[in-house]
């Protein structure tokens, strides 16, 4: 598929219409099925769709930035009248009675939503093994994952499905799968997207975001999703902005942090040697790298895995079997029905994830676990704070390897949620992040991670767009 500036001119000279695009990606969508990308086509109504966009055109109707545009929606986010399942069997056959306001926005400006794209159940994960409906497989190396939770919407994208897809993020979920299949993926600052009708995994974290497989895309996507809504009250009441307008500038002038916490130990020397050969690019461009600081950033996952999964815990406390969902057939009392309807329901790691965060809310051990996490939190917020008064952006890895070897979540849990560790500390703070491709490493892409000044998307895609340009 090509990109979404490709398509528009075919849409615009006529070699394209809305239907036809509609077609080629339900197409492709039939032919890499093996891939596990989707949990939902919605041929019928996008198809609809892309007849409304079609005859708005020919009507000489204002079109929409995204008009007749396939795009493809992470299994999360609620669209009105389809199915919405989360991968968890617990929502298995949950038909959403209302629509998100990021897919309300993408269906506004046009777009044509072609199906809801498979992930970690709940969005827990780095691997997209846990979905109920069997897992996610990366296109470059099926014998790797693609990364998770978004795995779905990434392959999506560089499958050729569409051109551009939505992911959410909670530690990391766009930003590493887009590392993993070798497309770009951004996660907005924590207020600049409504969460509103996205399944809550963890609400301080949780933020929506856009795939492509160019810089260009996601910031067209962003300027369509994002913005104020009455619906969710932790959105930033800054006016929308067109985050594609500094695409050209360069990096000339610019100070790039490089966090040496970031790139000692840890981290795959093949990786390394891809970043640190980008960064050089750079410099030659006239960018000055200065090494930083981030003395806490050795917490951050620990601290996340403390707040996520308390967050979570509390979040997932609604699917108890009574109102809507899975409910046990076993249950005679009302205490079996919340205990089988929720011990059938869930998978393994969401069960892990609750008891963990039941756990660390549990009197006596809030203070030492809960509050502490809280604490640190703000510690490795400050980081960032002090450092971007001497930098403009910040350079990391977006994973510490290559994407892992299929079946590890069984295996070594511990190693799938050390992935995120250069991910979730955005999260944390509520920072702005994006992974573009940076070389290659054994044969596969390597993500590199941008990270913003807190409502810098416009110049964090800047610099994403330079990089581009630079790995051609
Ligand atoms: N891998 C992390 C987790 O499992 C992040 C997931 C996400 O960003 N949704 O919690």
């Amino acid at each position: 598929m090509h990109s979404i500036q490709d398509l528009q001119k075919k849409l615009a000279s006529g070699e394209a219409t809305a239907e036809s695009l509609a077609k080629a990606a339900l197409d492709k969508i039939e032919s890499t099925k093996n891939l596990n990308a989707y949990i939902s086509v919605l041929n019928e109504r996008a198809l609809a769709k892309a007849a409304e966009s079609d005859a708005r055109r020919a009507q000489g109707k204002s079109l929409g930035a995204l008009d007749g545009i396939p795009v493809a929606v992470k299994d999360n986010m609620c669209l009105e009248g389809t199915r919405t399942t989360v991968a968890s069997k617990i929502l298995e056959n949950f038909v959403a009675p209302y629509t998100a306001t990021a897919l309300q926005k993408l269906e506004a400006a046009g777009a044509v939503i072609v199906g809801k794209t498979n992930m970690d159940e709940f969005a827990m994960g780095s691997s997209n093994e846990t979905s109920f409906f069997g897992p996610v497989k990366n296109p470059l190396d099926e014998s790797r994952v693609p990364g998770g939770s978004s795995g779905g919407s990434a392959v999506a994208v560089a499958a050729g499905t569409v051109p551009c897809a939505l992911g959410s993020d909670t530690g990391g979920s766009i930003r590493q799968p887009a590392a993993c299949t070798g497309v770009v993926g951004l996660k907005p600052t924590y207020g600049r997207v409504s969460r509103y009708g996205l399944l809550a995994y963890a609400s301080s974290l949780d933020q929506i975001g856009p795939f492509g497989s160019t810089v260009a895309d996601c910031a067209t996507l962003l300027s369509a999703i994002c913005g104020i809504d009455p619906n969710d009250n932790t959105t930033s009441t800054r006016p929308t902005e067109d985050f594609g307008a500094k695409l050209d500038a360069g990096v000339k002038g610019k100070v790039i942090g490089i966090p040496k916490e970031y790139f000692g130990e840890g981290l795959d020397k093949d990786c390394k040697a891809a970043i640190d050969a980008m960064l050089k690019k750079m410099e030659q461009e006239g960018a000055t790298l200065k090494e930083i600081s981030l003395p806490h950033i050795s917490y951050a996952v620990s601290s996340y895995y403390i707040i996520a999964t308390a967050e979570a815990s509390s979040n997932l406390s609604r699917y108890d079997g009574v109102r809507y969902g899975y409910r046990s057939k076993e249950a005679r009392k009302l205490f079996d029905l919340y205990a089988k309807s929720r011990s059938e329901g869930f998978g393994k790691e969401v069960q892990r994830r609750i008891l963990l965060g039941s756990y660390v809310l549990s009197a006596g051990f809030y203070d030492a676990y809960y509050v502490q996490a809280q604490k640190v939190r703000r510690l490795i917020t400050d980081d960032f704070t002090e450092a971007f008064k001497t930098v403009d952006v910040i350079a990391s890895p977006t994973m510490p390897g290559l994407p892992l070897k299929c079946g590890m979540n069984e295996s070594d849990p511990m190693a799938v949620y050390l992935s995120d560790i250069y991910t979730v500390s955005l999260n944390l703070s509520g920072l702005p992040g994006i992974s573009v491709p940076c070389g290659m490493a054994g044969g596969l892409p390597v993500g590199l991670q941008w990270i913003g000044k807190p409502f810098m998307e416009a110049d964090l895609l800047s610099v994403a767009a330079a990089t581009e340009r630079l790995n051609k």
